[in-house]
Order: structure tokens, then sequence, then C-alpha cells
């Protein structure tokens, strides 16, 4: 497989350190608020990459961190713990919150089919393993204590910039529009490993340690739990592209300043999903959330297939547009595998050429949009419908589109509808819609009690909204002309 690297700008042949086992690390979310789409975005696509790996047989050991405490507003230091600010808007103390946003988390992630970490680990539970790395540092000089808290001295190391793609003065920009310089750094990236002194004197969640009763910086978070439970080496590092800077390239200073030799491998960044007007942020305080998409009718997964469409590594653009185009297609896939046929023998070589397809899309880079248009490749090939749905159970194992446990639900809606009422109505392309079946009922009214006039006003008014009817035995059958 090859894998685009950030560290290297190259995309590069995959290989773990450790030929039976990927060590893979993703950045968790901090949870004093809910997790928007664009974020999200990232999240699906690191399971797919997860996913993947098992898929073409590796073992994976998967850890993530939840942040709970020491992300500023600002991700170069300045500014209080988010956490906080989130406890303060609701009233409530930091541990409910961060209890309430997780688990909140975890059922966003689990309706996109996106499968929970081996590893979860709040930042709250590795204090030891953060005191620890950062008296390695202060021994080894490259951290220093001011005004009372412990900075990492960035000119000790001859590569700061890894990502490279920065100019230092860009980078700057975080530290300059900050809500207040802070004077006690010796180098303007240098960040903070301990805080002790915090303007936010309420600050809720603080632990003993050498340097004073405080709390971690946020970039500590990451390498004292990826060290915790994968040990001195990572392959894969994975999160949005904002992380590059100042988070990842933080990480990275710390962890190999204290290992004394290279850390982790691959750098995977997923770009940002971003609507018309900008990046779409949590501090913006209005968000688009996967509750948010069910309220307004939308299945979690067809947002999923929506991501699946793009690369990871191209931005993608939110639109109401863009998503109800995305619904159509994920519609209209399933209905075409509700209408193959179960049992009959599987022709092995047909499953193995079209794995082989979409095997050659993934591993370029995890080209998603080639992989979904495998699918299609499926349903158009040359072999009896139960090959077909074993081709499409297998990719499915990567994609997790709930294919066929939606098409065996689509299957079931039709067999089970004229039983039911007497009278079906039922939607060719798998699409829900209450208004469309009300007004289908109505004219079926109109026309048993011989209102023709009104049956055939209701089916003018369908059509004008784009829906095509069909009269069956039974019922009526629409779908969209
Ligand atoms: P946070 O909860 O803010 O720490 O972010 C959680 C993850 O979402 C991180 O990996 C971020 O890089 C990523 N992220 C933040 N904003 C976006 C966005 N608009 N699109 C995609 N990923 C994002
Ligand atoms: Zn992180």
């Amino acid at each position: 497989m090859y894998l685009y690297n950030s560290a290297t700008r190259k995309k590069q042949e995959f290989v773990p350190n450790h030929p039976d086992m990927v060590k893979m690390y993703t950045c968790g979310p901090t949870v004093y608020h809910f997790a928007h789409i664009g974020n999200l975005r990232t999240y699906i696509m690191e399971d797919v990459l997860e996913k993947y790996l098992r898929y073409v047989g590796y073992n994976v050991k998967r850890v993530m961190n939840i942040t709970d405490v020491g992300h500023l507003t600002s991700d170069a230091d300045e500014g209080e713990d988010k956490m906080l600010k989130g406890a303060r808007r609701e009233h409530k103390t930091v541990m409910e919150i961060a209890k309430y946003y997780t688990d909140a988390f975890f059922a966003d992630c689990a309706k996109l089919n996106i499968k929970t970490p081996d590893v979860v680990e709040p930042a709250t539970n590795c204090i030891d393993e953060y005191i620890k790395i950062i008296s390695v540092l202060l021994d080894k000089g490259y951290a220093y204590q001011a005004g009372g808290n412990v900075y990492f001295d960035t000119a000790k190391l001859e590569r700061y910039y890894v990502f490279g793609e920065h100019k230092e003065e860009d980078l700057a920009v975080g530290v300059r529009d900050s809500v207040e310089e802070d004077t006690n750094k010796r180098n303007k990236n240098d960040f903070v490993l301990w805080f002790t002194k915090s303007k936010f004197e309420d600050q809720a969640l603080k632990w003993d340690s050498p340097w004073g009763v405080g709390y971690p910086g946020w970039h500590m978070e990451c390498s004292g739990i990826s060290m915790k439970h994968l040990g001195e080496d990572v392959d894969i590092h994975c999160g949005g592209i904002d992380n590059a800077f100042p988070h990842h390239t933080n990480e990275i200073a710390q962890s190999e300043s204290y290992l004394g030799h290279k850390w982790c491998n691959w750098w995977v960044h997923v770009l940002h999903l971003n609507t018309n007007d900008g990046k779409m942020s949590k501090s913006k305080g209005e968000f688009l959330t996967v509750s948010l998409l069910q309220e307004k009718g939308y299945d979690p997964l067809a947002y999923r297939f929506f991501c699946l469409q793009s690369h990871y590594r191209k931005s993608l653009v939110f639109t109401w547009e863009n998503l109800d185009n995305a619904v159509a297609a994920y519609n209209k896939l399933i209905a075409r595998i509700a209408a193959l046929k179960e049992g009959g023998d599987v022709d092995a070589a047909v499953v193995e050429a079209l794995r082989a397809k979409f095997m050659q899309a993934m591993d370029n880079d995890l080209n998603t949009s080639m992989g979904v248009t495998v699918l299609y490749d499926v349903l158009k090939a040359d072999a009896n419908d139960a090959t077909k749905l074993a081709a499409l159970a297998e990719l499915d194992q990567v994609l997790s589109l709930d294919l066929l446990e939606k098409a065996a639900a689509v299957r079931k809606k039709q067999a089970a509808a004229p039983a039911e009422g007497g009278f079906a109505v039922i939607s060719q392309d798998g699409e829900e819609n209450g208004e469309v079946e009300a007004l289908i009922l109505r004219r079926a009214e109109a026309k048993k009690a011989k209102d023709f006039a009104q049956a055939d006003a209701i089916r003018q008014q369908l059509k004008d909204q784009g829906i095509e009817i069909t009269d069956v035995a039974g019922g009526v059958k629409w779908k969209r002309a």
C-alpha cells in the first residue's frame, strides 16, 4: 500500500516497523462540545484506514486520546482551558462536561459505523506519564522553567518545522494574535509542557508535580498516551490537517527529544470539511452535528458515503445540495442491491477480480472515491447475484456502509407493505419521504371515492415535484424522474 506521509511529503510504500502489527495513534476529540461533522470526516477516514489495514491482513493496535484537560482556546497555549469554558457555558463541572461529550462522541461514531479504537484514554488518566517525560526533558536540557510553567525549548532542536510547508512568519501568527503574549517564552514557538501559573485561577483540574500544582499542556497528552500504550515507536499517527502545526510538530519535538530517536514513521492528515464561507469549527458555536442531520431526515451513513466519495487529502465542501446528491446516489445504490436475489453459488474468481480492483484503488493512498466506484463495477459484473452480494459484503468490511443490511430492510419493506395496509407505497430508489407517501395515499383515497379529477390533480402535483408514479397490483411505485 502507498500512503502519503506529511513528514516526507511523498506517497511511500507502507511498511510497519513490526511485520505483524501496525501501531496506530489518532488524536481524539476535545470533549467540551459535540463533534461537528467536519471532525467526524477525519474520524471516518481514519476508520477506513484502520479497517483497510486489517482487511489486507495486519493486526492493528489503535490508540486514541480524549482531551479532557489542557487544550487552551488558542493552540499556541494562550487563553483558558476549553473544558473550563464548556463547563462554565453549561453550569456543570468539567468532569460532567467531559463525560457527557465523550458519550455523545461515541454515540455519533456508532451512527457513522466508526469503530471504537482498541484503546481510548482520557488525558486526565496519565499524569504520571507526562511528569516522567517532562522530568527527562528538563534533565536533558530540552526544557526550562519560567514564571512557574515548564516550557519546551525549540531552539535546542536542529529541525523544528518537520512538516515544512509553513513559513516561520505564518507560524508566528498564532502567537501574535493570541489573547496575551506569554513573555516567559524564550522563543516564540516554545510551548508549555506543564502549566502551574494560569491566568485562570479557577482552572478545575490540577495535580501535584515537581514544579508545583498544575496541569499538562495539550501536546504532552498525545506523546504520553501514545508511549504508554504503543511503546517507543508508532507506525501511523493521524489527525486533521490543523493538527499538523503546532500540535503534531510539538509532539514530535518533545517525543524525539525524550526518546533520543525517531518516534513515528507516517503522519497522515485529513483535510478539512469546509462550508462555502470557510472552515467548520466548534469554536464558532454554530455547527452541524450528526443529530442535526438526523433531525433533518438524513441517514448518518449517507454522510459517511458523502465523505467516502472524495479523497481524504482534498478539502471537501459541505452544502446541502452536495449532501442531497450523495443521499440520492446512496439510496439508488441500496435499491439496486435490494433487487439482487439471495442464494446460489458464489463465483470465487469473480470476487477475487473485484477485490483486486478495490485494493488497487485503496492501495493508492486510500483512494476511497475509486473504492466506491468498484461497488458499481460489482453490480455491473458478469456474474450471478450471489457472487455480487458476496463481493459487496466483502468491500463493505472496509467501507462500512451497511449495504446488505439496508438492502435487506428495503426488500422487507417492499414485501411487507401490501399485507399491512392492503395498499403499498413503494419507493423504487429506497428513498423515504413522508410527504410523497401522504400524497400518494390521498390520491388512492380520491380514486376509491371516484373523485378522478382530484386523483389526477395529485398525480400532476407529484409530477411537478419530479416524482413519477406507477400503479401496480396492491399499490403504487414511485421514483424521482
Ligand atoms: P478537536 O475536537 O477540536 O480536538 O478536533 C478533533 C479532530 O477533528 C482533529 O483531528 C482535528 O484536526 C479535526 N478537525 C477539526 N476541524 C475539522 C474540519 N473542519 N474538518 C475535518 N477535520 C477537522
Ligand atoms: Zn493529539
